[in-house]
C-alpha cells in the first residue's frame, strides 16, 4: 500500500461539490508525516504503524472532536507512527467519489483510507454507524470483518458508543473501551511489532494478540447463544487466552497527558469555534439518565496548574479567543473558582473570553459567572434541570430543587443575563404527563423572577427538551423507553400549556425534537449483534447522516428493521420499549465498565423507589465497584497549587496572578 495522494485526481472535483474547504486539510496543527516515518527493519519489513482516524459524521462537526484531536496528536508525536484524519464524505462529494473510482481519503494527505493499518473510528454516538459503512465502502474495505484479508486495515472503534459495540460486531475488527490516550500507543506497539515480525499469522494473529491484553474487545472471537424466547442465553469467548470480560481503559493522571498541546484550528466553519481544555474527566453525582457520568468513573481532575498551562499553550497555538473549559460538570472542579478567577485576571484586557459548557444549578454561583464573563462576553447561561418535577428529578437523582433553580436565575437575572436556558428530557422512567407539564409552570416561574428582579419584562427563557434514550451502563439499562408517539403527545401537551398563557408564553421559547430518533438511538444504542442487519439493510436503502435531521428517515429505518428480524422473533419495540429483568444477560455484560451490574440494580430500584443517592465525592461510598477496579480513590482538590508562574496580559500589571 503505497499511501499516495489522490489529491490530484481529487482537485477537479472540489468546484463541484458543497464546502470543498472541508477536503482541502491543511489546518494550523496538522500534520503530514512521511509514509515510511519509522523506516525498515533488516529484512525490509515496515517499521511504521498508520492509522487513519474518522470521526464518523461532516467535517464541521467532527474536527472539534477532543477525542480524535488528541489521538492525532499523541499518534503522531511518536517516530513509528503516523495518523491522519479523515469525516464523512456530504452525499455529493460521495457520488462523485463513486463516479470517478475514487476511494474514501484522509484530508491530511488525501491518502485512500484502505492503504492505512489501522481505520480508527471514534464514536460518540451510535447515529453515526451508517456513515462508517459509507467510509468503509469507498475505502474498499468489506462491510464485514470475517470478509476482510490482509490486504485491508483493521477497523477498530472507540469512543462511548463502544461501550456496547454488539450493534456493529460485523462491521469491526475489534473495540477499545474507554479512555484511548494510552491504549492506542499500545496498540501501536502490538501492531508495530507484529509487522515488524513479517506479519505472522496474518489478521487473525495481530487481532488475538490484541485481544490477549484484555483491553481490547475482537467480537469474532465471540459467540453469543439465544434463548428461544429472543433473550441472551451468553456470550462465549471461542478462542484461547481471550478474557470473558473486556476491561475499559482508564487513564489516572490527566496532568500526564495535556493534549491536545496543538489543537486543530479548522479552516470551514465548525460547531465550536474555540480552544477547549479537559478540566477533568468521570462524574460522581450519579444522574442515572447519563451514561458519561457512569461510564468515565472516577473523577479524575486536572491540576490547576496543568489547566493554566493548556490554556496558555492552546491560545498560542492557535490564536483562538475563546477557551472552553470542558467536562461533564465543570463548575464541579474542585477549585474552579479559582481556576476561572486566575484566568480571568491572566486575560483580563484581552479579547480571550472563557466559557463552562456545562454547568449543573446547583456548582453555580454569580462570581463564578462574572469571572468568565470578566473580558466582556455575557452570551446565555443553560441548565439542565432535566426533569420537570421535583418527583422525577428524585427518580433520576438530579439533586436540584425547583428553589436552586429559580436562586439560580434569581441571580443569573439580576447580574444583567437577559436569556436563559433550560434543558429538559421527556419520557424518563415512571414520568406522567403531569411530571412534563410541570416544566411549564416551572418556565413560567423563572419569567416572573426574571421580571421581578430585573426590575423589566425583556427577559428570555428558553425550554428545550430532548427525548430519553436508556443507555447500557446506566442504572436505566432495564427500563423502557417511551414510544415516539407518546413522546410526541406530551411533549405537545407541554407546548400548548407553555403558549396558553399569554403573559409569559412569549417570553419562552420552545424547543423540542419528535420522539422517533429517539426510537432508532435507542434500537442502536441497546441492540445485540442482530441489530446489525438493520443497520446494513438502512445503509444499503441510502441511509446516511442519521444524526442530521435533514437526511433522517425513521421509516428507512423501520421498514428495514421488518425486513431485518424477520423470523428473529424479536422487533424494535422488543428492544426499545421493553423492560428488561434482573437475571437477563444484556448485550453489553461482557464489557466491563467497572459498575458493578449488581450496583446498578439497586440504583434502578432506588429510582422507582423515588429514592436519591448522595454525590460519592464527598460521602462515603457507595461501592459502584470503580474505584477499586482501579485501585483509586475519588480526587478531589483543593491541592493548594496556585495558577503560576502566569504573567497577567493586557492589562499592563506586572504582577503575578497570586498577589
Ligand atoms: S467506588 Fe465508591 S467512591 Fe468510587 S466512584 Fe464508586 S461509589 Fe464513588
Amino acid at each position: 500500500m503505497s499511501g499516495e495522494t489522490i489529491f490530484p485526481a481529487l482537485e477537479p472535483l472540489l468546484e463541484k461539490v458543497s464546502k470543498p474547504i472541508q477536503y482541502v486539510g491543511g489546518e494550523l496543527n496538522s500534520t503530514v508525516k512521511e509514509w515510511q516515518v519509522g523506516g525498515h527493519g533488516p529484512g525490509g519489513e515496515e517499521l511504521t504503524v498508520r492509522w487513519a482516524l474518522m470521526y464518523p459524521d461532516a467535517y464541521e462537526v467532527g474536527v472539534p472532536n477532543q477525542g480524535v484531536m488528541i489521538l492525532y496528536e499523541v499518534l503522531n508525536e511518536r517516530p513509528d507512527a503516523l495518523a491522519e484524519r479523515t469525516y464523512a464524505v456530504w452525499p455529493d462529494m460521495e457520488a462523485l467519489l463513486r463516479e470517478h473510482g475514487l476511494p474514501q481519503f484522509t484530508v491530511d494527505g488525501h491518502r485512500p483510507v484502505g492503504d492505512f493499518d489501522v481505520f480508527g473510528l471514534s464514536f460518540s454516538t451510535e447515529l453515526g454507524y451508517t456513515n462508517m459503512l459509507t467510509a468503509l465502502d469507498l475505502a474498499g474495505i468489506p462491510l464485514h470483518s470475517s470478509e476482510r484479508t490482509d490486504e485491508h486495515p483493521l477497523v477498530i472503534m472507540g469512543g462511548h458508543a463502544s461501550f456496547n459495540p454488539e450493534p456493529v460486531a460485523d462491521f469491526v475488527d475489534a473495540a477499545i473501551v474507554g479512555d484511548g490516550e494510552e491504549a492506542v500507543l499500545a496498540a501501536t506497539d502490538i501492531i508495530g511489532e507484529w509487522k515488524a515480525q513479517g506479519r505472522p499469522g496474518g489478521r487473525v494473529e495481530v487481532l488475538r494478540r490484541l485481544a490477549a491484553t484484555g483491553g481490547v474487545y475482537v467480537p469474532a472471537f465471540y459467540d453469543v447463544d439465544y434463548l428461544p424466547d429472543g433473550r441472551i442465553q451468553r456470550v462465549v469467548p471461542t478462542e484461547s487466552g481471550v478474557p470473558w470480560r473486556v476491561d475499559k481503559h482508564t487513564v489516572m493522571d490527566l496532568d500526564e497527558w495535556p493534549y491536545p498541546k496543538q489543537p486543530l484550528v479548522p479552516l470551514a466553519e465548525s460547531v465550536h469555534e474555540r480552544m477547549s481544555v479537559e478540566i477533568f474527566r468521570g462524574c460522581t453525582r450519579g444522574c442515572r439518565f447519563c451514561q458519561a457520568g457512569m461510564i468515565t468513573r472516577p473523577v479524575r481532575e486536572r491540576s490547576i496548574t496543568g489547566i493554566g498551562e493548556m490554556v496558555e499553550q492552546g491560545l498560542q497555538a492557535t490564536g483562538f479567543e475563546e477557551v472552553g473549559l470542558l467536562s461533564l460538570s465543570s463548575a464541579d472542579h474542585s477549585e474552579i473558582g479559582d481556576v476561572a478567577k486566575g484566568l480571568a485576571d491572566r486575560y483580563e484586557g484581552t479579547n480571550t473570553g472563557l466559557s463552562l459548557p456545562s454547568t449543573r444549578v446547583d456548582a453555580f454561583n454569580i462570581d463564578l459567572a462574572n469571572e468568565l464573563t470578566r473580558n466582556g462576553r455575557r452570551s446565555g447561561l443553560t441548565f439542565a434541570p432535566e426533569g420537570g418535577s421535583e418527583r422525577i428529578r428524585k427518580v433520576i437523582n438530579k439533586m436540584v430543587t425547583e428553589e436552586d433553580l429559580i436562586r439560580t436565575v434569581s441571580a443569573a437575572y439580576g447580574a444583567g443575563w437577559r436569556q436563559v436556558k433550560l434543558y429538559f428530557m421527556c419520557g424518563l422512567p415512571t414520568e406522567t404527563d403531569e411530571d412534563v407539564l410541570q416544566i411549564a409552570e416551572v418556565a413560567k416561574r423563572v419569567i416572573e423572577t426574571g421580571r421581578e428582579v430585573a426590575g423589566h419584562n425583556d427577559i428570555r427563557c428558553t425550554v428545550s427538551i430532548g427525548g430519553f434514550v436508556p443507555k447500557p451502563h446506566t442504572p436505566f439499562q432495564w427500563s423502557p423507553q417511551l414510544g415516539a408517539e407518546q413522546t410526541d403527545e406530551r411533549l405537545h401537551k407541554l407546548r400548548d400549556a407553555i403558549r396558553a398563557d399569554k403573559r409569559y408564553g412569549r417570553s419562552i421559547g420552545f424547543r423540542y425534537h419528535d420522539g422517533r430518533p429517539g426510537i432508532v438511538e435507542g434500537l442502536l444504542s441497546r441492540g445485540d449483534r442482530r441489530v446489525g442487519r438493520v443497520i446494513e439493510q438502512v445503509w444499503r436503502d441510502g441511509g446516511r447522516f442519521d444524526g442530521w435531521s435533514e437526511y433522517f428517515s425513521y421509516d428507512r429505518w423501520m421498514a428495514a428493521a421488518e425486513k431485518a428480524f424477520e423470523g428473529t422473533g424479536v422487533d424494535v419495540d422488543w428492544f426499545t420499549t421493553r423492560e428488561r429483568e434482573e437475571a437477563e444477560v444484556l448485550p453489553w455484560d461482557h464489557i466491563d465498565s467497572g459498575l458493578d451490574k449488581e450496583w446498578l440494580w439497586q440504583d434502578w430500584l432506588d429510582a422507582l423507589d423515588e429514592t436519591e443517592v448522595e454525590d460519592c465525592r464527598w460521602t462515603p461510598c457507595f461501592d459502584c465497584g470503580v474505584c477499586p477496579q482501579m485501585g483509586t480513590d475519588i480526587e478531589i482538590g483543593p491541592t493548594g497549587k496556585q495558577l503560576l508562574p502566569l504573567t497577567v496580559l493586557g492589562s499592563g500589571k506586572e504582577s503575578m496572578v497570586r498577589s
